[in-house]
């Protein structure tokens, strides 16, 4: 048996844990705890995504149904629904999820990993030596970056510092606001638990020495309106300060034939858009693939890999691009250093690309069928291009070479009727126009 050892409990490493589980592969989990306390926002489709990964334990009573109040470019309004996710307890979920499943989990920090062809060694605080044949990386923004993954690409350094105390009890709700100097996240949870999270630039911040921060913190928020009325100027009883990096990072290399990095280790981006867990989950959903091939079907290695690293990149960009996208609709301070920099990170490349018929290509790419990656014609898009593969079951690629000279009816008829409409929605929306 290959001993897969995967580094970190986090949601990433937790839904790589079951997948290869479902594969009938043998795993453990080496993880330490968050050192602290935070709650972060999801949407509804980031708790379909968890559940389906079968993260159950992990949603039940974590997530509160908040209407997320926003004030950007000096306009207000209640936006949608968000879920307020309680770290501590969705981390505690997360690891009932792995004993049900029967993972092995050892608790404990990982000091360091050395790694060769032949496998790694993993020293534990406390002396403890692990061995893996095949190791996952997903100990999320703390990942060491350097060694096999190379320098890895950082957008704009930023800084978050997030504040926690304990508030008057009261209706669930959260609030994201600009600021000249960056933005700020709200949240009180019905127990009176409340959150601030300030998000600045490194480069251009005045920020106080560590021991002032806290104080610092605390003069931002009464000199703040609107935090004022969404905390109802309430005392901060146990008042608590936590300083991360919340820059964007892209590791340069997401696979090797005997390791994978995914999650947060493989890229992290931007909080704003509160997707960081959407797109942990995104790397983590595929990685057992991946595994399953690089460890059962070696002569398809370089396509395992090739698969996984694509992924990663193009989720990375593509999130970047929309983050940027967002940024450039606050105009109230656009000389402001924060903004500046960050309406024009990565590049001026438009998020979505513009759609094309003439412009379809269909070329062998990497796909998932059955447990395992492997080649198949797929359509490339301008805006999709690592191809689609298939849409409701039905391929597209011999579906769009036969429309490049026969006739729409002809070719869709053989089609059930609900294929038949998502098929000419898709190609519609591709820029056909035949009816
Ligand atoms: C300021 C900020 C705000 C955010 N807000 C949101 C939000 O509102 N919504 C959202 O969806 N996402 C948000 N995120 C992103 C979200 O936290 C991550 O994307 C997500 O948790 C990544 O999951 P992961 O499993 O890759 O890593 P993590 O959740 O970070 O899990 C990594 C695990 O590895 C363990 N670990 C780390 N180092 C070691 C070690 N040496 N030894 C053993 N174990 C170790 C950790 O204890 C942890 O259990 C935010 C991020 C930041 C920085």
């Amino acid at each position: 048996m290959t001993d897969i050892v995967i580094l970190g409990a986090g949601p990433a490493g937790a839904a790589v844990a079951l997948g290869l589980r479902r594969l009938g592969l043998s795993v453990c989990v080496v993880s330490d705890w968050r050192r602290f306390a935070a709650l972060e926002g999801v949407s509804q489709r980031v708790l379909e995504g968890l559940r389906s990964a079968g993260l159950q334990h992990a949603l039940a009573n974590a997530a509160e149904p908040s209407q997320r109040q926003v004030a950007w470019n000096g306009e207000q309004h209640a936006r949608n629904i968000e879920f307020l996710l309680d770290r501590p307890r969705f981390d505690r979920g997360l690891r009932e999820d792995l004993h049900a499943a029967g993972v092995t989990l050892i608790e404990g920090r990982v000091l360091t990993v050395s790694s060769t062809d032949a496998g790694h060694t993993i020293a534990l605080d406390g002396g403890q030596c692990l061995r893996a044949d095949f190791l996952v990386e997903a100990r999320g923004r703390q990942a060491p970056q350097a060694g096999t993954a190379g320098r890895a690409v950082r957008g704009p350094e930023t800084l978050s510092l997030l504040n926690r105390w304990q508030g008057q009890p009261g209706k669930t709700a959260s609030a994201v606001q600009s600021l000249e100097d960056g933005w700020v996240w709200m949240a009180r949870q019905a127990d009176g638990r409340c959150y601030w999270q300030l998000t600045v630039d490194v480069a251009s911040a005045r920020l106080p020495g560590k021991a002032q921060l806290l104080e610092y913190c605390r003069e931002r928020r009464r000199q703040s309106k609107w935090a004022q009325a969404f905390f109802q100027r309430a005392a901060e009883t146990d008042l608590q300060l936590h300083a991360r990096s919340s820059t964007a990072v892209l590791s340069q290399q997401a696979c090797g034939d005997n390791w994978i990095r995914v999650g947060d280790a493989a890229m992290a981006v931007d909080p704003l858009s509160g997707n960081g867990i959407f797109q942990s989950l995104s790397s983590a959903l595929q990685a057992p693939a991946v595994i399953n091939t690089l460890l059962h079907q070696p002569q398809r290695a370089a396509l395992a890999r090739q698969f996984h690293q694509q992924r990663v990149e193009q989720l990375f960009w593509r999130f970047a691009r929309t983050g940027r996208d967002f940024y450039a609709q606050e105009q109230q301070w656009p000389n402001g250093p924060f903004w500046q920099v960050r309406s024009g990170w990565p590049d001026s490349e438009p998020a979505h690309k513009t759609v094309d018929f003439a412009a379809l290509k269909i070329q062998s790419a990497p796909v998932l069928r059955d447990g395992l990656v492997e080649a198949a014609q797929v359509v490339v898009t301008p805006d999709q291009p690592l191809g689609i593969w298939h849409i409701q079951g039905v391929e597209l690629a011999p579906l769009v070479s036969r429309l490049r000279h026969e006739p729409a009816q002809q070719v869709l008829a053989g089609l059930s009727e609900e294929q038949g409409r998502t098929i000419r929605g898709w190609l519609l929306s591709q820029g056909y126009r035949p009816w």
